[in-house]
């Protein structure tokens, strides 16, 4: 078989690791769900998805497709693998597949957390399993208080249960990547339905080393946020990462009106007066 160069552009870099290809099929949640892989690359990890479950996989890369499909011929033809070649953002829009599916990829590290972002949207996505840089795992999987603890970590913890699960080193790849990567594991209960909710985040998150109440006020009335924080009982001075999911949902509910499931608050509107941006 003709050999493959790995190409930089698409983040490419092959789990060579077995016994951490094991590891990540161990971990896979439970369910009777079909597997969503994003990237299988050279099918390593796709081989071993099918020996669990029917495998759905989007691969952009034309050459590794043709690799795919003369690896999986059998796969291909009675249907527990379906391919689609080509960037699998353009075809996300809403729904990446129209039935209730878990991720499980070693993703391309330059949109990973894109990817997971639209999977915590994606109503049918029901587990994300996923390997990206360890960085970005810490940030989805921090808990307040935590220094990493941040709009991501919110995101994630407003959907479900959201864990670090183990670190590989840059040498169980080929070729190696320059940092440290970590399998994330996302058991979602819900998914996220406001736009909004993520824009309030970015704001609340803004200048993290500051306080929440400044990173707030460029959008809200500094006064109305005081009685707000007083009848929520937090503390004037609290920095963003030290707040919990359950007050970021609170402070949102009361200030926009909203509910993060998109229903109407019922809460009074104490703070409907808000600053233009
Ligand atoms: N799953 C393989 C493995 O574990 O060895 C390959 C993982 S490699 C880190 C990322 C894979 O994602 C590559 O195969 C790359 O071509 C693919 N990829 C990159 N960007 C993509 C995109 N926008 N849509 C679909 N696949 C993409």
């Amino acid at each position: 078989m003709k050999r493959i160069r790995a190409k930089k552009r698409y983040g490419q870099n092959f789990l060579k690791n077995g016994a951490v290809i094991e590891k990540i099929i161990q971990s896979m949640p439970a369910t009777e769900n079909v597997v969503v892989e994003i990237g299988p690359g050279l099918g390593d990890l796709t081989k071993k998805l099918l020996h669990k479950k029917d495998v759905i996989a989007f691969e952009i890369d034309e050459e590794l497709c043709d690799v795919l499909r003369s690896q999986f011929k059998d796969e291909l033809t009675d249907g527990s693998l379906s391919l689609h070649c080509g960037d699998v953002l353009e075809s996300w829009n809403g729904n990446l597949v129209d039935e209730p599916y878990d991720l499980v990829a070693n993703l391309p590290y330059y949109i990973a957390t894109g990817i997971v972002l639209r999977a915590l949207r994606d109503r049918e996505c029901k587990n994300i399993l996923v390997m990206l840089q360890k960085e970005v795992a810490q940030k989805f999987a921090a808990k307040e208080g935590e220094r990493e603890f941040s709009a991501l970590s919110v995101l994630a913890q407003s959907c479900g249960e959201s864990k670090r699960l183990f670190d590989i080193s840059p040498d169980s790849f080929d070729p190696p990547p320059k940092v440290t990567s970590s399998v994330l594991l996302i058991k979602k209960e819900r998914s996220l339905e406001e736009r909004e909710f993520e824009e309030f985040l970015k704001r609340a998150f803004s200048a993290p080393r500051k306080r929440l109440l400044k990173n707030l006020s460029s959008r809200y009335e500094k006064q109305r946020l005081l009685e707000i924080f007083a009848q929520l009982n937090v503390p004037e001075n609290i920095r963003p990462h030290e707040a919990t999911t359950s007050i970021y949902h609170r402070l949102y509910e009361i200030l926009e009106q909203r509910k993060i499931d998109g229903k109407k608050s019922t809460e009074p509107a104490i703070a409907k007066t808000a600053k233009k941006s």
